[in-house]
């Protein structure tokens, strides 16, 4: 029977994903434009007619409707079918690695805010401050019930009963590497005379820190600035854009690269 049951809660947290992702594709249009995600319901960006129930259905109305606008025939940005797929897939994977449906809710959130922070960073080069200030609170919230974990900090305050000791790896995650980067930006800024580091980059990585810890965020500052310096040089390389003027979305490269981090082996293991 634990098999079966085991099963449905995998299905569950697939098909779960794909209707998110489906509501994460609103996010991502709707909140750098300032525009409310509840209502009105789902319309055509082109010819602003509703969509009906039918045509709004994950991945599959995409495929039936290869790709256009059914009232005006404009074309669907790839972007839909691709954030419902990952976001099913990311579900589905979170169900798979984390068999308590507390810390898996918990994953899925965080998946879901870096899957929106992922695209409007790199569609409008915005981070929006409700998903990164309003993910870092919510993470604080969180770390009441499910363990942030890490083991510097615990080194200095070895006393601290639970779940004392996830609020403060909660905390210090949020405060230190977004508190190093503030500090670097404002050196850069008195020295260069511009701004270096955008301060939703650094909101950003006050939202990882709160959800994975210090170790946990250096890990995923780590593959994320790694790949993104990588595919940002390949990239520049490739279109013959000027290195100097070309803006990388930093944000995406740090949310690709912390979206893994809750799938390293070593991560929460409890
Ligand atoms: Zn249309």
């Amino acid at each position: 029977m634990a098999a079966d049951l085991g099963t449905v809660y995998v299905a569950f947290a697939a098909v779960a994903g794909l209707l998110v992702g489906s509501f994460l594709n609103v996010c991502i249009y709707r909140i750098p434009r300032d525009l409310s995600v509840v209502r009105p319901r789902s319309f055509c960006p082109a010819c602003n007619q509703q969509i009906r129930a039918v045509d709004n259905i994950p991945i599959l109305s995409y495929l039936l409707l290869k790709g256009k606008c059914r009232p005006c025939g404009a074309s669907i940005a790839v972007r839909y079918p691709v954030v419902e797929l990952t976001t099913g897939l990311l579900f589905t994977a979170i169900a798979l690695r984390y068999p308590q449906i507390a810390s898996a809710l918990k994953w899925c959130i965080f998946e879901s805010i870096l899957t929106v922070l992922f695209w409007t960073d790199f569609e409008a080069r915005i981070l929006p401050d409700e998903l990164t200030l309003g993910g870092t609170l919510l993470g604080f919230v969180l770390s009441v019930a499910i363990t942030v974990p890490g083991d510097f900090i615990p080194v200095f305050l070895p006393d601290l009963r639970p779940p004392w000791q996830s609020v403060v790896n909660c905390a210090t995650g949020a405060v230190f590497f977004s508190g190093i980067m503030w500090l670097l930006s404002v050196i850069y800024a008195t020295v260069r005379k511009k701004q270096g580091m955008g301060l939703g980059d650094i909101k950003l990585l006050a939202l990882l820190g709160a959800f994975l810890g210090i170790e946990g965020a250096l890990q995923g500052l780590l593959i994320g600035s790694v790949t993104g310096v990588l595919l940002g040089v390949a990239y520049v390389l490739w279109t013959g854009k000027d290195l100097r003027s070309y803006e990388l979305p930093f944000g995406t490269f740090l949310c690709a690269g912390a979206g893994i981090v809750p799938f390293l082996p070593w991560f929460a293991k409890q």
